[in-house]
């Protein structure tokens, strides 16, 4: 069997184990080289982070805790002089994307031919707009150059706008602009840490009014929109359910349409290798224990704890909620799960 094969059909496995999380995201560090508007990591930095080997370690925990999807980020991960190797390791058993600011990706080619997709964040098509929000000049130049390259050199690139008030009118533009070129685009949605737990794992999101979508009758109709697009558009990396969810948070009267699967579809490890089931509460543990953890008490009450939270509406969250679970899947494969094409590669 190929190692293609082989990952495909570990993945496969765990992906029909209940009672098991199936999404990870690692913030496997706090540097950054960016300024951004809406962020809080590039202000509290923290040097200290783990070593290749523990990364590695924690990557098996993971695999054998039933994790298929995992998302390495940051600040910015490919600031890391090891992220060869990391990527490398992680490919070999998840679904892997990886996230980078623009900043990065065209200096460490070689690094990322393995993974599945390499997310580059772009949030406007105006210069002078993209780069305010990064709050670094040339940010764009910069992003559109790493994604011409990615895309030449054949490795699995993807656009991913954060929709904000500031460039919710583009993003209909931005995604017919990458998906036209045969590059694939799915979105973030600007969100803030409203945790008032000192403990709170880390800090992303910052408040800030200019983000914040007022415009709810845009977002309803952009919803819309991309729903119609993606019925010939198969490069827009959305699903119809998570799509449904998005347009139910700005029309009135309507309800959540799931409920939060924090430390049950999904958890967050950190920079130091701590867990929480998402970003904005406490740290539970560590990705070290997780095993004797899982099945933890603590764990169960946690658990009931996050599924009625409606603090935050991060994108990535809800679509691990609607989606990291045996069930969910099948929903996906029906619907449209942007990695699975890209598995048997
Ligand atoms: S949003 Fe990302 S790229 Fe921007 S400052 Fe924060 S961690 Fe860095
Ligand atoms: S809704 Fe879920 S992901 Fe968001 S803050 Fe609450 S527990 Fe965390």
């Amino acid at each position: 069997m190929t190692s293609g094969w082989k990952k495909a059909a570990s993945i496969a496995r765990r992906s029909v184990t209940p009672g098991k999380p199936h999404h990870a995201q690692w913030l496997i560090t706090r540097k950054c080289n960016y300024r951004c508007v809406g962020c809080n990591v590039w202000k509290e930095q923290d040097q200290n982070e783990l070593s290749s080997e523990e990364i590695k370690k924690g990557l098996d925990i993971l695999r054998d805790a039933g994790i298929v999807e995992l998302v390495i980020s940051g600040g910015d991960p490919l600031l890391r002089p090891d992220i060869a190797e990391i990527l490398d390791y992680a490919s070999d058993h998840f679904v892997t994307t990886v996230y980078d600011n623009g900043s990065m990706a065209a200096k460490k080619l070689d690094a990322l031919r393995k993974v599945d997709f390499v997310a580059i964040s772009i949030d406007s098509l105006d210069e002078a707009k993209n780069d305010a929000i990064k709050a670094v000049p040339g940010a764009l130049k910069s992003a559109l150059h790493a994604v011409e390259t990615l895309q030449k050199e054949g490795i699995r690139v993807a656009v991913t706008p954060t929709i904000s008030q500031k460039n919710l009118y583009e993003i209909v533009d931005i995604t017919k602009h990458f998906t036209g070129k045969g590059i694939p685009v799915w979105y973030c949605l600007y969100s803030y840490d409203t945790s008032v737990d000192s403990k709170q794992l880390f800090r992303i999101g910052k408040a800030n009014d200019e983000f914040v979508i007022t415009d709810k009758q845009a977002m309803i109709s952009f919803c819309d929109q991309i729903m119609e697009m993606m019925k010939t558009n198969k490069n827009i990396l959305m699903t119809k359910g998570l799509l449904k969810a998005l347009r139910s948070l700005y029309k009135e009267k309507e309800a959540r349409t799931w409920k939060c699967q924090a430390l049950n579809h999904f958890l967050v490890v950190d920079h130091l290798g701590r867990i929480s089931g998402c970003h904005n509460h406490n740290f539970a543990g560590s990705v070290f224990d997780l095993p004797k953890q899982w099945k933890s008490k603590e764990f169960k009450e946690l658990r009931k704890m996050y599924h009625d939270c409606t603090q935050c509406n991060y994108l990535c969250y809800v679509a691990y909620s609607m989606y990291g679970s045996p069930k969910g899947l099948v929903s996906l494969v029906g619907d449209q799960w942007r990695n699975a094409k890209y598995l048997f590669k």
